[in-house]
Formats: C-alpha cells, structure tokens, sequence
C-alpha cells in the first residue's frame, strides 16, 4: 500500500508535499516529489515525509506529484522509492500505489524487446516503462493528445495484469491519472480555483483546502493540462473490486472512498459485530487502538456496554507489524501499548481489533489485557479470518504468514490467550462496508478470489520473494 499524490497548478511542489504529510499513514518508509519548471527536478529518500524534505523549499512550477512508499518488496533501498522519470517521450515521471501481478513477465519481455533494462525492483520503473514506451509509439514526434494518451493508458490496461492507481507527470504538458480497470486502489480528483488535485485518499483534499470532484472510475483516464483543462475518458469497465482492506484497516477515517465515508463504514461493522457478541456480556469495550475505535464505539452503543479507553498508544512508535521477527513484535507492542489498569481491573473486557494476521500482537495484548487484572478477555475483530495472500500491495503475502490459514477460530483463541474470540463475517464485512453504495470489493485476502488473473505459479512465486525478503530482514 502506498500514497499518491498529482497536482497541476501554483505551488505545486509545496501542496503535493503538504498532501503527503496527510498520508503518511499509507506508508512510513520513503518519500519523494517531482515537480517540473522547465527540468525535472526528483528528491526521493528513506524515511518519513518531514525527514526526506527538510529543506520544502520547492522549484516553482505548476506540475509536481509525489508518493510515501510502504514496502511490500524489496528491502526499503532509496533507489526503489517513487517517482520514477524516463527522459522520452516528453520527460515523464510516474508514482502509483498498487502491485503489478505479471512483473517479472513484463520485465522479460522489455530485455527482450527492446534491451530495456530496470534500474530497481520497484513495479513503478515498470509501469513507467510500458506506459512510455506506449506513449512514444504513438506520438512518433507529434504533440501530445489526449486520444493518444488514451491508447497509450488502453495498452498498459490490456498489458499490465494487477492493481494500479496511477499520476504521471508528463513535462510541460500535464499530469495523467489512471485507475486500474478493476478500481482495485482508491484515487480521487479534487479541484480550487484553477488547481486540480489527484490523491489516493480524500483526506489530502480537506488538508489542501480543495473540493472533492469525486473518484477516478476504474479503468478510466484523466489528463488535466498545464492550464488546467481536464479530459476524462473510461477506456474499460470490469467488476469494480475496490480493496475492501482499505476499510479494515488501511484508509484514514476522514476518508471517502469511492463515496464510501471510511469512518461511517467501521460504525457499520461495529454494529453488525455486536450482534455476535451479545452473549459475551462484557462489563465494558475497549478498543485496541487507534484503527478498531469507531468499530468499537458502535459496538458498545449497540450492546449498551460502557465504552472505555483501555489501552493507550504511544504514538511516536509505529509499524509492530513490519518488524521482521516475533519476538521483535511482541516487545514493540509493549512499548507501543499501555492499560489504564482500573479501566480493566476485575472486569470482563470485550477487546475489538480490526484484524488478526500471525496473532503475535494479539497475543501480546491480551496478556496485557489480563496482567492489568481483567478477569475474562474476549477478541471481536472487525473482519472476517485472513487466510489468502494479497498479490495487490497490501503486505501480507504468504499464506504462511496467516494464523487463520492453518488454525481453527477455537484453537486461535487459545493461542492468543482470550476467553473467547468472535470473528465478522464475510457477508456482515461486505454489506457493513458498502452501506447503502453499490460499490463491489476485492475481497481475495478473505475468500481467496482474486479479480484479476492469478495462477498457482504466480503465488508461488510472490510468496517466495516475499519469503526470502523477510529471510534478509531478520538476518
Ligand atoms: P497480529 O496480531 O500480529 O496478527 O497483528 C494484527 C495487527 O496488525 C492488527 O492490530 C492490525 O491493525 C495490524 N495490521 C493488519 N494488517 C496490517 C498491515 N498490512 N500492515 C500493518 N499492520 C497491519
């Protein structure tokens, strides 16, 4: 998962950074800008958005995009940070958020066609390579137009098989966004005056002070010009399968994703969970923070249960959940995570989280829970068991990694420690999450359907890299 970030207009630089800062929770990795004011000019590095741009003094210019990474190949190197630029045709520099499923095919087949070589293993270059290669067949030396741009983005579609959200910024022309034919990634247009804004979440939009326009449509192109006249064109229509995980877990709150308010769709799901914990009878809910505090509102309102902060996050301390070994994550859960011990103490406490993937800080904090004196502890999550890898972006790529792929929901709860575990159910998931909308999901990493093509030999092959990357960590 990462954050994208296109905008045409004054101060671009300076906008595409503040834009970033608001979706730093999309990754905490690298950053990077590119802005454009007759040169592309690209900063790019490992670390937070505040620690990469120091100096946010920014080239003028009215073309600039940028991207926070969240490593889900790779070893976190600053030469597989985004974006990425090609000097032809035009000079172009490319970011996206998303996970390109036939990238070692694509990768053969641009060394054999044309002796292309990749200077990375980020699936940007690549998709920045396919889509100019595309774009320079077409243009032969003619100026740019938007029906070419559209054949162009119509040739990634039918090439590149998996999920991507796209801005490339095309020098002293404009900046394209596309969206994957199946809208697997969020990514919404906004607009002030004469600026116009592509960002993966809507949240970036309030910060900058924009209106929101609405979403790019799966499978549709957009291109907003130096003067900011915007083309928009839907080239394909699949299944819409919006990453329902942004909801889970992933997305800010404030969001709005494809007209789905994210804070609204984890009251739902607090909601229908109550239902399956009713016979529980906890004394009180307790959120394990931050993402599972809607949910758990909702849940306690709906059950008339007190709701309480029973945990509380340090929140200088992040990202447990990539710490390599689980031993390195049980001991960060507990600089992470303290209880307000007579919040707890002597009482049946209801714990609500968002998802369980190995169970390690699960664990961990249920054995807070109960060292700070509760007398019962019961799980809720607000999902359903993950039990398939995501081949999409979302960092969770073996199977191996899933304590639900290989355990019962009762030999779970033992592991983890609790009285009892309740787990959502997929179709309580789904409709809590679409609410009233027609929007459909991608919901592979629960049920294993995948809505783009997906072979045995493809899973195998992303689980093993994703296997020897975490071998590299922990050495
Ligand atoms: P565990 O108990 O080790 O399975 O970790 C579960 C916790 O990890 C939950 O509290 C989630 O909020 C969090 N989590 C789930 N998916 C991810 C992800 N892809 N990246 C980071 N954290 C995650």
């Amino acid at each position: 998962m990462c954050g994208i970030v296109g905008l045409v207009g004054e101060d671009a630089g300076y906008s595409v950074y503040e834009a970033l800062v608001a979706l730093q929770h999309r990754g905490q990795d690298a950053a990077g800008i590119c802005t454009y004011d007759g040169r592309l000019r690209l900063k790019k590095g490992v670390g937070l958005v505040s620690e990469v741009f120091r100096d946010t003094q920014f080239p003028s210019g009215v073309l600039a995009i940028g991207h926070v990474r969240y490593p889900t190949i790779g070893l976190g190197a600053s030469h597989d940070a985004q974006p990425f630029i090609v000097p032809a045709p035009f000079g172009i520099a490319l970011a996206h958020n998303g996970n390109i499923v036939n990238y070692t095919e694509l990768r053969g087949e641009l060394w054999r066609r044309y002796k292309h070589i990749l200077n990375s293993d980020c699936d940007a270059e690549l998709l920045l390579a396919v889509f100019a290669e595309e774009l320079a067949a077409r243009c032969q030396g003619k100026a740019l137009s938007f029906d070419t741009l559209c054949e162009a983005v119509s040739s990634v579609f039918s090439r590149v098989n998996g999920s991507y959200s796209a801005v490339a910024l095309i020098a002293g022309q404009g900046l394209v966004a596309f969206r994957d034919p199946h809208g697997i990634k969020p990514l919404s247009l906004g607009r002030c005056g004469k600026r116009f804004a592509f960002v993966s979440e809507s949240v970036a939009l309030d910060v900058l002070g924009f209106e929101e326009l609405g979403d790019v449509a799966p499978g549709e192109v957009v291109f907003v010009d130096v003067t900011g006249r915007v083309r928009r064109r839907r080239l394909q229509q699949e299944r819409h399968a919006l990453c329902i995980f942004e909801f889970v877990y992933f997305a800010r709150p404030d969001s709005v994703i494809d007209g789905i308010s994210v804070y609204e769709a984890r009251l739902r799901l607090g909601e229908r969970l109550a239902e399956r914990c009713r016979h529980l009878r906890p004394d009180v809910v307790v959120p394990v923070p931050d993402t599972a505090r809607a949910a758990a509102v909702s849940l306690a309102a709906k059950l008339a249960v007190p709701y309480r902060e029973g945990l509380i996050k340090n929140r200088y301390i992040g990202r447990t959940f990539i710490m390599p070994s689980d031993a390195q994550r049980r001991q960060s859960v507990r600089v992470k995570l303290n209880p307000i011990k007579h919040e707890l103490h002597g009482r049946r406490v209801l714990l609500v989280d968002d998802s369980i993937v190995r169970g390690t800080t699960s664990r961990a904090i249920v054995d807070l829970v109960r060292s700070a004196g509760a007398k019962e502890v019961f799980f809720a999550i607000t999902a359903p068991p993950l039990r398939y890898p995501c081949v999409y972006g979302i960092d969770m790529q073996t199977r191996g990694e899933f304590i639900a792929a290989t355990h019962s929901e009762e030999s779970i709860a033992k592991i983890i420690g609790a009285d009892a575990l309740v787990y959502q159910t997929l179709t309580d998931l789904v409709d809590g999450v679409r609410g009233q909308s027609d929007v459909t999901f991608c919901c592979a990493c629960f049920d294993g359907k995948y809505p783009t093509h997906v072979d045995k030999e493809t899973l195998r092959r992303i689980e093993a890299e994703r296997r020897r990357v975490q071998l590299r960590l922990i050495r």
